[in-house]
């Protein structure tokens, strides 16, 4: 591939929601495919890559790699650069790991409210499961982290919206807000808690020195 391709217009950026798209082939190597445009979106910051279909070809992962959005794709494509391809997301996967990643940041403010601000060192959403790791010494309360499952589902059923800013001090920076929680983010995420529905809270120790929330929606 070549460094000078323009780069892929974020379609997921604007419109979280859009499942269909056309876009145009602008590079090829092997399995990887890059567009114009797309509203796949690459893995990052903790949210797995989507899936999907290009022009009947399956989409088993999206990942940024210099700075450009590849298309994993299941095997090499028959379609050649410049031509139209038609574009679909996989719907059910992306919107449960939106909801789940917007879930993830209003259980850590009620955790935080609770606990103090613990140090998260890492994090992960899939369409499973949100999983977050914290620096804690020993064993995160039971009681605590039922209070926190308790007052993020109160929040949830309230119905907040979900916005999406930039932050004009720091270019590139996209701040996810819902009532007074607000955090840098740049993943998809849905427009009203409402949507999210009911979630549950559950431990785990993954090693000495940290703890492990995982996030999962009540319906599962
Ligand atoms: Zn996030």
């Amino acid at each position: 591939m070549s460094k000078s391709d323009k780069l892929t217009v974020k379609l997921y950026r604007e419109d979280p929601y859009l499942r269909e798209f056309e876009a145009e082939v602008t590079s090829i190597d092997g399995n990887g495919v890059v567009l114009d445009r797309t509203a796949f979106y690459p893995e990052g910051g903790g949210q797995e890559g989507d899936t999907g279909i290009v022009e009947g070809v399956r989409v088993t992962d999206t990942r940024m790699v210099d700075d450009r959005i590849v298309h994993i794709l299941e095997a090499p494509p028959s379609f050649k650069v410049g031509d139209n391809v038609k574009c679909q997301i996989d719907w059910e996967r992306r919107h449960r790991t939106m909801r789940l990643h917007s879930a993830a940041h209003i259980m850590e403010h009620f955790l935080w409210q609770r606990l103090g601000k613990i140090n998260r060192l890492g994090s992960h959403v899939d369409d499973k499961k949100d999983r977050a790791d914290y620096e804690y010494d020993g064993k995160l309360p039971p009681d605590e982290l039922k209070a926190a499952e308790e007052a993020t589902n109160r929040f949830l059923a309230e119905g907040h919206e979900i916005r999406i800013r930039l932050d004009p001090s720091r270019p590139g920076i996209r701040i996810w807000s819902c009532g007074d929680i607000e955090m840098p983010c740049g993943g998809t995420h849905v427009r009203n808690t409402r949507e999210i529905g009911a979630i549950r809270l559950r431990r785990k120790n993954p090693g000495r020195g940290v703890e492990r929330v995982e996030t999962a929606l009540a319906e599962d």
